[in-house]
């Protein structure tokens, strides 16, 4: 960047968003310097603070201020019912799309050796001692239908079932609203393979 070697680090450092690459960073480099300066601020702010003082929940590992989470501190939850999801934003869209009022635990990521990522990195250990506690009467595998997700899911589901806990998994289905020719023949398999009775 002629000029200002600043700039230059700004839209560098602008490159670690996600999907965001040059043109995108220097082009929110400028519209920040050219207009938002004050917003700027505030966002370098939050930014910092956010940084250092966001960290995980002892008990179900989403992102929090406080040792324990809003969620897991809040009493009125079901207390037998533990959902594991693959990261925070899994956790987001299951809150914000059903009415699920039980607890959470969060990988943060999934079985995948080849990235390093084993049990330990998932806090397994952490999750078997919560099913050890005795209070969780099942477990909904919310882990994503990838290939790894799927491992995953079957890994938690020898979890559950070795610390006396009832393991399911969430279901795979046709969209809602998709056409049967249009679905992928995984998914409609499986769709095929788990239907329901109707009531
Ligand atoms: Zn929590």
């Amino acid at each position: 960047m002629p000029g200002s070697p600043l700039l230059a680090d700004l839209i560098e450092a602008l490159r670690c968003l996600p999907g965001v690459g040059g043109k995108s960073a220097q082009r929110m480099a400028f519209h920040l310097l050219e207009r938002e300066r004050t917003r700027g601020l505030k966002l370098a702010g939050v930014l910092r603070e956010a940084m250092e003082r966001i960290g995980n929940c002892t008990r179900c590992r989403n992102f929090s201020e406080e040792p324990v989470c809003a969620l897991c501190a809040n009493a009125s939850r079901d207390r037998q019912v533990l959902c594991v999801v693959e990261s925070p934003t899994d956790l987001a869209a299951i809150e914000q799309a059903t009415g699920y009022r039980g607890q959470y635990f969060v990988l943060l990521g999934r079985l995948s050796p080849l990235d390093g990522l084993g049990p330990e990195e998932l806090g397994l250990a952490q999750l078997s001692a919560r099913l050890g506690e005795g209070e969780i009467e099942e477990m909904i595998i919310a882990t994503n239908p990838t290939v790894e997700g799927e491992a995953t899911a079957h890994y938690l589901a020898q979890l559950a079932r070795a610390g006396g806990v009832k393991p399911t998994r969430l279901a795979h289905g046709v969209p809602l609203g998709g056409e049967l020719e249009y679905v992928d023949r995984g998914t409609l398999a499986h769709a095929f393979g788990s239907r329901q009775a109707l009531e």
